[in-house]
């Protein structure tokens, strides 16, 4: 019997001007206000609503997070966002590493790590996104990538606590093509096995990780079924309150 408690995440990308995103916000603030689905939730804004969607839900059962942070507290950085930034807003987790960011801002394995290790620094959660593309997958790569950047993006310190980790395989997100349940369980599993090396048997058992990639009301029970899948990381479905409300309480 597990004891990890689901993680369901809405990653709301590039979309949302302030009239949406705090009717959206509040939307599910207010189900959480008389409903209590068998898992945690969270937003994250892009990062003009950061704050409007905070204060919007403060003191509600809704989390909020960003959808990246840079690795440095301040400095010279134009355009970007230091965890203490979101930590001061009233943010609990930081998305780092999604597929998007590696691919649009050319993150390494590195950067994320980096990222990862200043959110931690900053008191916020890390979700950690790993996850392979469809040639690799087609080319029989699958397990090996994922555990390369399981390897290459976890941060020194990190534990069940401060740390999530999200498995996406590319070519699930926003394709509308999801993987199967035997297809996530067997790099859930994989990952799991993984992070028993890298922070032991006891984090690793009790470390969340979430599947994402056309996540949506249809398929999610059966996914979050799954032994090792602990939740998910949406994206077009976390942009409409009944059906980010219908994943959770697929839980
Ligand atoms: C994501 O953005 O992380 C994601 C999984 O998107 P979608 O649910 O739209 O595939």
């Amino acid at each position: 019997m597990t004891t990890r408690r689901k993680l369901i995440a809405g990653n709301w990308k590039m979309n949302g001007l302030k009239a949406d995103g705090l009717a959206l916000a509040k939307g599910i603030a207010d189900k959480l206000a008389s409903a209590s689905p068998n898992c945690d939730m969270l937003v994250c804004p892009p990062f003009t609503l950061v704050a409007p969607v905070a204060e919007a839900v403060a003191g509600s059962k809704l989390a909020v997070g960003g959808q990246d942070c840079h690795a440095k507290t301040s400095g010279a950085h134009t355009g970007d966002t230091s965890p203490a930034m979101l930590a001061d807003l009233g943010c609990k987790y930081a998305i780092v590493g999604h597929s998007e960011r590696r691919t649009d801002h050319a993150e390494t394995d590195a950067v994320v790590k980096a990222k990862a290790a200043a959110a931690l620094s900053a008191g916020l959660i890390a979700i950690v996104c790993i996850g392979e593309t469809l040639a690799q997958r087609d080319a029989g790569q699958t397990i090996e990538v994922n555990r390369s950047q399981l390897n290459g993006s976890l941060p020194e310190g990190a534990d069940a606590a401060n740390t999530v980790i999200a498995y996406e395989p590319v070519w699930a997100i926003g394709t509308g093509r999801v993987a199967t349940p035997a297809q996530a369980q067997e790099v859930h599993a994989a990952i799991r096995a993984e992070l028993v090396k890298l922070v032991g048997a006891e984090q690793a058992g009790k470390m969340r990780i979430l599947y994402g990639g056309s996540m949506k009301p249809d398929n999610a029970k059966e996914l979050l079924a799954l032994p090792d899948v602990d939740g998910g990381l949406i994206g077009g479905a976390a942009l409409k309150v009944a059906d980010f409300w219908a994943i959770a309480e697929s839980c």
